[in-house]
């Protein structure tokens, strides 16, 4: 009876408890985005990583076991995007990393913009904004639902990967610059930086990383998850004549200009990790009754995977350092803002196919396409049918661009058939070896957001205004590429599209799902969780399973 009492006891005691320290909100989210992570890595790598980070994750937050990018291009710009607008190129517009633009003719980035300057260092790349984003992100809804009490701040090694998610209102968005090495920011944001990103900057902690050596955490032969140390799908850095560890970064410095090192070894991780817990102090993140949000996309994951392939040890290392930067920013997070008084999502921008020449060697189909010799003669097709007249503008990002003046007016005079020449393209790249097919903008318009297969991938990446007049998507594991070293991303394939979305902290239950969810769902899902309006072109779902 005794012990029933007590039992009672703490279980009115708890729960009261629990209602005076769970806020209405959290007090903080902190969004996590890794870029080129496949959801594989979680449980290939799994043995080698530590309890307090993507496990902690894993095992005490919810895990979409299924959840992938629901358009093309997979790519880096998008990828933030998306996670952030709760949509799709075809929405939000931001198509690809660079495009060519119709109006000007000229190839622009995803967050270049002439109007405003770096801050920091003047010969910095800073003439950045997120003007070229065409809907409001989950950040700006929280700016918006708090008349701008909320702070929101996004941070990581890339522009892009800083400025798109923290979105087109933040209180401040960084990155890195290799030219000097210390975070900047543009003028949208702010005509100074503010002190304690000075401060931040004099500890040169870029330099230190560079004067390491990068060598493996556990020893090398223990790293059987991945390929051998030297294999020849690997690029060879600038001074290594094979592509092994250790890598010493202080003679691998002199041949290379700046900093552009630091991004291409895991401590550019380590230095952001270092930053994120900077801001949290700095800003007093997660400290009044407002909800912050501090946006923080860890590049480096990148910059390796597409040296190495997934299948490297290099790419394995790194993601057992990041599995410690994550557990240090979580422990930061409980100590600064108390457990389950945060909210924490972790996904990815996008994932990565492996090598082609690997598979190849495999026996596996796939292979690089070689673009250059194919457009030549699409070109030489082109000038028979349509003599004395270029009719191909610009090819990018998998789309033809044609010269829009030579379908105005009299076809007769002007001088292209606008069918004909689709036609004409279209069968000659379906001749080609790696293409699996070819879309025309008539049959995007025509197709619906919803539609389902690579077709519905096209369409919803597929901007009406900003995108090409063809599209083409090549097979399963072949990408556009002229050596037989390294990878890249892009397609509407899963090894691409497949990614981890986790959920931790305040609101979430441990548990996971193996339902289909797109990465559209993330924005939504927080929505529901901050108790605010849906991003203004969000497309997605909020995750049932995490809310229910
Ligand atoms: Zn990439």
């Amino acid at each position: 009876m005794k012990r029933f009492a007590s039992i009672i006891f703490f279980l009115i005691f708890s729960s009261l408890a629990f209602a005076q320290n769970t806020p209405a909100r959290p007090k903080l989210v902190v969004g996590i985005v890794v870029d080129q992570m496949r959801q594989e890595y979680l449980y290939r790598f799994e043995s080698k990583l530590g309890k307090g980070g993507f496990k902690r994750l894993m095992g005490e937050g919810f895990m979409l076991k299924n959840a992938h990018y629901n358009y093309v291009p997979t790519y880096t710009g998008p990828g933030h995007a998306s996670i952030y607008t709760g949509s799709t190129p075809a929405i939000h517009g931001i198509i690809s990393n660079d495009w060519y633009d119709k109006t000007t003719r000229k190839t622009v980035n995803c967050v270049g913009d002439e109007r405003y300057k770096p801050v920091g260092n003047e010969k910095g790349n800073g003439d950045v904004s997120p003007s070229r984003m065409l809907s409001s992100t989950i950040t700006d809804e929280l700016e918006l639902a708090t008349q701008r009490r909320s702070k929101v701040i996004g941070i990581s090694v890339k522009d892009r990967g800083a400025v798109l998610p923290a979105g087109h209102t933040p209180d401040g968005a960084y990155w890195f610059d290799s030219n000097s090495g210390k975070f900047i920011t543009s003028t949208y944001y702010k005509e100074a930086l503010p002190l304690w990103l000075e401060d931040f900057n004099k500890l040169n902690l870029a330099d230190n990383y560079l004067n390491q050596e990068w060598k493996t955490v556990y020893p090398i032969d223990q790293y059987k998850e991945s390929g051998p140390d030297d294999t020849p799908y690997e690029t060879k850095w600038k001074g290594k004549d094979r592509p092994v560890f250790p890598y010493n970064l202080k003679e691998m410095r002199k041949l290379s200009p700046d900093y552009e090192l630091l991004a291409i070894t895991p401590f550019g991780n380590d230095l952001l990790a270092e930053l994120a817990k900077t801001v949290i102090d700095a800003e007093s993140l997660g400290k009044d009754e407002w909800t912050d949000f501090l946006a923080v996309s860890f590049s480096s994951t990148d910059l390796i995977g597409h040296a190495m392939g997934p299948n490297s040890i290099e790419v394995e290392d790194t993601y057992i350092r990041l599995d410690k930067n994550i557990e240090d920013l979580l422990n930061k997070l409980d100590k600064e803002i108390g457990k389950g008084q945060y909210l924490v999502f972790l996904t990815a921008d996008h994932a990565v196919a492996d090598v082609p020449q690997y598979l190849k060697d495999l026996r596996i189909p796939a292979d690089n396409f070689r673009s250059a010799a194919i457009e030549a003669g699409l070109a030489d097709i082109l000038q028979e049918q349509f003599p004395g007249k270029k009719l191909i503008e610009n090819v990018s990002n998998g789309q033809i661009f044609f010269n829009q003046e030579l379908f105005a007016g009299d076809p007769k005079t002007a001088g292209v058939d606008y069918l004909i020449a689709t036609e004409l393209i279209k069968n000659y790249m379906l001749r080609q070896e790696g293409v699996y097919d070819v879309y025309t903008r008539q049959m995007l318009s025509a197709s619906d957001y919803g539609e389902a297969g690579v077709k519905g991938l096209v369409k919803r990446g597929y901007h009406t205004k900003r995108s090409g007049d063809m599209a083409v998507v090549l097979e399963p594991g072949w990408f556009e590429s002229s050596r037989p070293q390294g990878t890249t991303h892009g397609s509407p394939f899963t090894y691409d599209t497949s990614v981890p979305v986790l959920f931790y902290g305040y609101g979430i239950k441990p548990g996971s799902s193996v339902t289909y969810h797109t990465i559209t769902d993330i924005a939504p899902t927080l929505s529901v969780l901050l108790k605010i309006k849906y991003p203004n072109g969000s497309t997605g779902q909020p995750v049932k399973e995490i809310l229910d």
